[in-house]
């Protein structure tokens, strides 16, 4: 993938639920891994990133390699999965922390543009409710967030 990116998009998991150790998070990208690579037939876990509750953040396909998380942006993004499901609750602050500092530290190392584009998944796709109504407020508020989006993936029409 081209860098630096000029996208962030933002995911929850959903399932796997909340990781809070390090052996717990651990077991949730093997979860994950396994998911997208097993069933889904991909080529490896489809976030770039994923951040646990024990404040790590897990290197999926990492800053340079096109993702499998948000069709149309796949190859100019960096796809952060926010380990837990996040519709009612906010992750904890430690949580939020590591993926600002993750993006940050993208943006330092040159893998993301300095005046990136971010959004939550459903932003940028039709029928997900991805990254979950508490998070989506959350990252609304969060530097570089924005509302106007440029290409929308929808596939929902064929079902009509
Ligand atoms: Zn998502």
């Amino acid at each position: 993938m081209p860098n630096p990116a000029p996208y962030v998009i933002i995911h929850h998991s959903y399932i796997p639920p909340a990781c809070n150790t390090t052996s717990e998070c651990i077991e949730a990208m093997q979860f994950m891994q396994d998911l997208h690579m097993n069933t889904n037939g991909w080529n490896d876990i489809g976030y770039s990133f994923a951040v646990g509750g024990d404040g790590n953040a897990y290197t999926g396909r990492g800053w340079s390699s096109v993702g499998a998380h948000a069709p149309l942006y796949n190859n100019k993004s960096i796809g952060i999965c926010v380990i837990g499901d996040w519709r009612e609750e906010l992750p904890p602050q430690n949580q939020l922390e590591t993926v600002h500092n993750l993006i940050q530290l993208g943006v330092d190392s040159g893998y993301i543009r300095s005046d990136y584009i971010l959004h939550g998944h459903r932003q940028v796709r039709a029928n997900t409710e991805c990254p979950g109504d508490r998070l989506f407020e959350e990252i609304k508020t969060w530097p570089h967030f924005s509302s106007d989006v440029d290409v929308f993936y929808n596939d929902t029409k064929k079902k009509s």
